[in-house]
């Protein structure tokens, strides 16, 4: 078995050219997406476990999205790709779970002054700020009783836990780069309402690459917004968020997918499910690309021509993610759960 897998998508450029204009950022022949974190994978030379890391590198941009959910590992992933973090353009943080930030303080050690950009989240732990109009005042109390003395700055900074990092919190839907895209949405799903996540949409003459961290705003939502950008999508890869999911909203958004928004390939990881990678692997065929940790997906001019192996779902590589998420409800496990027992099961599980 080979150690590294490439896969090779995309049409080439002159059929995608030949459809209309070319809106897109210039995608070099050597544009591709490297996985860097997920629990299955086939490259014996990394560390398999749950979260999720990829490497972007697009348009002359190396872009780090996400850092996984352990230091170490981490550093072990980045190390046996051989992945320069001293050399990025910025890090996106797609949210405030620990199992997409944890890798941050080793991307830290080694580029302290990198640009990182986060969900801008009210108190959040990358950091935010408020108008110090926002609290009420009371004039008639003596200033050892009252907030900075009764004369608080104009503006309440509130801190990071990663103090002295470069962060830049994103409010709304921003193109931080041409052709670079940052989707801001927030979740409104139980367990992780008001949950704020950024998605990464990379405008090329192929279509949108479309890179996703854990889709809690919903998967469907994302590709609606990545669509207003540009609505020819021509991959999304990372996590859509269905690890839990019953059959039948895994069928919904695999149809959503595949008809409504006519997604061109998947590459689905992290989050995705063991039965949403099956249901897609069914609807896209030889349009589902296999990203375990350690694969590269190349794209743009002539990656079609280098098209490499077929994206066989091999059930013994992937690993069973049923034990995550247990303490918590993340993933809206325990609430799928409930609705199931009360389905078939009246004394619950
Ligand atoms: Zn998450
Ligand atoms: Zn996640």
């Amino acid at each position: 078995m080979k150690l590294s897998t490439t896969m090779f998508i995309v049409a080439a450029f002159s059929s995608a050219a030949a459809m209309g204009p070319v809106t897109g950022v210039a995608v070099a022949a050597d544009s591709q997406i490297t996985i860097l974190y997920d629990a299955f994978g086939k490259d014996t030379a990394m560390r398999r476990d749950w979260g999720f890391s990829a490497l972007i590198e697009v348009a002359g941009k190396r872009i780090l999205f996400d850092t996984g959910n352990d230091r170490d590992i981490f550093a072990t992933n980045v190390k046996a790709k051989g992945v320069d973090l001293s050399n990025l353009d910025f890090v996106v943080l797609s949210h405030r779970h620990s199992d997409h930030m944890a890798g941050l303080s080793h991307v830290l050690s080694v580029n302290p002054k990198v640009k990182i950009y986060a969900p801008r989240e009210g108190f959040g732990i990358f950091g935010s700020s408020l108008p110090s109009s926002f609290y009420r005042k009371d004039e008639s109390l003596p200033p050892q009783m009252r907030y900075y003395d009764g004369k608080p700055p104009e503006v309440m900074t509130f801190g990071t836990a990663w103090q002295g990092a470069n962060f830049e919190v994103i409010e709304k839907t921003t193109e931080v780069a041409p052709g670079i895209t940052l989707i801001a949405l927030v979740s409104d799903a139980p367990g992780t309402r008001e949950l704020r996540e950024l998605s990464l949409a990379v405008d090329t003459p192929d279509g949108v690459v479309l890179l996703v961290g854990c889709s809690h705003p919903g998967i469907e939502k994302i590709v609606e917004a990545a669509a207003a950008i540009n609505p020819k999508i021509h991959l999304i890869a990372g996590g859509f968020h269905l690890v839990a999911a019953p059959d039948d909203a895994i069928a919904n958004i695999v149809a959503t997918l595949k008809d409504t928004f006519r997604v061109e390939n998947v590459a689905p990881g992290h989050c995705t499910g063991e039965p949403t990678f099956a249901a897609l692997k069914r609807a896209f065929g030889n349009r589902y690309i296999y990203a375990g940790v350690g694969t590269s997906l190349s794209f743009g001019p002539g990656a079609g021509e280098r098209r490499g192996e077929g994206p066989a779902l091999e059930q013994d590589e992937i690993i069973t993610y049923r034990r995550f998420a247990r303490h918590e409800d993340p993933f809206g496990l325990l609430q799928a759960r409930s609705l199931r027992s009360r389905l078939s099961q009246p004394q619950g599980e």
